[in-house]
């Protein structure tokens, strides 16, 4: 927390994690499936336009190594770094559910049975769920406490197309309501902004859109170009440039004012751990630096999250004035 400075302007996942397990849990990020649709070329998809050879994945070493060993290996890391004592495995890399739902169900064992696990977080596409998987999501979260993060990326068509996606706004919303009427796992969202068709009202149209939708957080990036993608191909062209810092903050800011307070944030701009693969913009590698340039730049606007967001009920109310007090200077 910064001098004077209560706290975050935005609900964050810690707070969320915390609301639910009463305490601190830190995620380790695992890589057990190595492929998706759109490497594969299904239905003539191809690569997101952003995504490098790793499929997002933390750790690229992290293929080589049997589940129970990459599980115990950063769950070692992330306990002597922070002190850690719950953790979630993060089933990050790829697809998650571009697999047989046996060796799904297989994995979700072997994370479950190591100690201190309390549940798992699962990374997939809207258009990769199976009723079978959602199944199996159901019957873990009666064991544990399951986490699903769908790759929405937009809600609008042509940025979806842009990104080379494969898929449209409308799966997304029927993904998200097929998992809400199917299961009582935690969902939420990935939103990348940056697109070339953007602009403040689309943002804005965009956290609306999350309000009436049924998940509990989001996670924000900035589409980055990284090495030997199809990103940095346009960008060599002269076909796309990354947005500035600055227009990045404008849309941050735009996007959390309009947020409902009931969501939780994980982050507010990408970062990745490989960042020899960096190719633009510059400003995205200094992870700390940027979270407190936007950060600051949200304290200087006088932006928390729900700050434009009328809400409708009491709770909703009471959540906004949190906000708000969470984000107020320290009058002392
Ligand atoms: S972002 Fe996900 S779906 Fe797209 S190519 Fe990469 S791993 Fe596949």
């Amino acid at each position: 927390m910064e001098k004077g400075w209560k706290g975050l302007p935005y609900k964050t996942i810690a707070q969320h994690y915390d609301q639910i397990f009463g305490t601190k849990v830190y995620k380790i990020p695992v890589a057990v499936v190595d492929d998706c649709p759109n490497r594969m070329g299904l239905k003539g998809m191809e690569t997101c336009a952003f995504c490098d050879v790793w499929g997002s994945a933390a750790r690229s070493e992290a293929f080589s190594l049997e589940l129970p060993v990459q599980i115990q290996k950063y769950k070692t890391h992330i306990q002597k770094k922070f002190k850690a004592k719950k953790f979630l495995v993060y089933f990050q890399a790829y697809t998650n559910t571009f697999t047989k739902v046996s060796e799904l169900e297989k994995n979700f064992n072997l994370a479950l049975e190591t100690e201190d696990v309390v549940g798992f977080v699962i990374g997939t596409r809207p258009d990769c769920l199976s009723p079978a998987v959602l199944k199996l999501w159901e019957k873990f979260n009666q064991q544990a406490k399951v986490f699903v993060e769908l790759g929405v990326q937009s809600f609008f068509n042509d940025d979806l197309i842009f990104m080379k996606r494969g898929h449209s706004s409308e799966a997304s919303l029927e993904a998200i309501k097929k998992i809400n009427d199917n299961t009582s796992v935690d969902l939420g969202i990935h939103l990348i902004f940056g697109n070339p068709n953007e602009n403040i009202e689309r943002i804005k149209k965009t956290a609306h859109i999350v309000n009436s939708l049924p998940i509990t957080n989001v996670k924000l990036h900035n589409l980055h170009i990284l090495k030997n993608t199809h990103l940095e191909k346009i960008f060599l062209k002269n076909e796309f440039s990354p947005i500035d810092l600055p227009l990045y903050c404008d849309y941050v800011g735009a996007f959390l004012s309009e947020l409902s307070p009931k969501f939780a944030l994980h982050r507010l701009s990408a970062f990745a751990s490989r960042w020899d693969e960096l190719i633009a913009p510059a400003w995205t590698a200094d992870k700390m630096g940027t979270h407190q340039k936007i950060i600051d730049f949200l304290r200087e606007n006088q932006i928390f999250q729900g700050r434009d967001f009328i809400a409708s009920t009491p709770e909703e109310e009471r959540l906004k004035s949190l906000l708000k007090l969470q984000a107020s200077p320290v009058l002392i």
